[in-house]
């Protein structure tokens, strides 16, 4: 098949979504840096909130005004949008023909809701819910960062918790306990390609219940 006629079923979206502190940007980074074949490309989301030291406007995120934000929306520029944790977040439409002419696959690191977006507007779409191995994970990840009050924080945590009820809503779960075994087993599910037994399993949908109630706990 040549690359033209292979087309959007192989070059199809990845999302990653999951809890904030499960490592998903870390996962993502080392995807990107992966020499594969169609290989990744990063889809910049905009963004209404400050930039944290070393994010570089363009590359990590388009940091814009809230005015200009709801303009794009307004405008229909967006594939989707959210606010999470105060902020507005969106995806570019055009993010999806920059991966195509770049021929790779686009991946997205958006939130749940965003992710439900996706769905309604692109039909073939990889999506992977990433979780830590235990709750306490997420807790000490999201305090290490450091750049949010107390206030902030608990926010992130309470948003964790409803990022991991929608996880049954995703084609595949994968457990972030060594970055070196989640970021092989993204690159293996993109590999086999679309899914179409969509939805968690039962033993999958428990482990989440799990980190749900350790959550709680904590
Ligand atoms: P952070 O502020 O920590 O970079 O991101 C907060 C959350 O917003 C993360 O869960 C991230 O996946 C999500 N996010 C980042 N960009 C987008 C986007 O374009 N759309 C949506 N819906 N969520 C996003």
């Amino acid at each position: 098949m040549t690359p033209a006629a292979a087309g959007s079923r192989t070059l199809f979206p990845v999302i990653l979504a999951g809890p904030s502190g499960a490592g998903k940007t870390t996962i993502r980074d080392r995807l990107l840096a992966e020499a594969g074949s169609p290989g990744f490309h990063f889809s910049v989301s905009m963004t209404t909130r400050a930039p944290r030291a070393g994010e570089r406007d363009g590359v990590d995120y388009r940091f814009v005004s809230r005015s200009r934000f709801e303009a794009l929306v307004d405008s229909g520029a967006m594939l989707e949008y959210a606010t999470v944790h105060g902020a507005r977040y969106g995806t570019p439409r055009d993010n999806l023909d920059r991966a195509r002419a770049a021929g790779a696959h686009l991946l997205l690191d958006i939130d749940v809701q965003g992710a439900r977006q996706v769905w309604e507007a692109v039909a073939e779409v990889l999506s992977i819910f990433i979780v830590p191995p235990t709750a306490e994970r997420i807790a000490r990840q999201l305090r290490a960062r450091g750049s949010e009050s107390p206030e902030q924080l608990r926010r992130r945590l309470a948003n964790a918790r409803s990022e991991l009820e929608a996880a049954a809503e995703f084609d595949r779960l994968v457990v972030n306990d060594r970055i070196e075994d989640a970021v092989a087993e993204v690159s293996a599910l993109v590999e086999k390609g679309l899914v179409r037994d969509r939805r968690l399993g039962a033993a999958e949908r428990r482990y989440v219940k799990r980190i749900i109630g350790e959550l709680d706990a904590v």
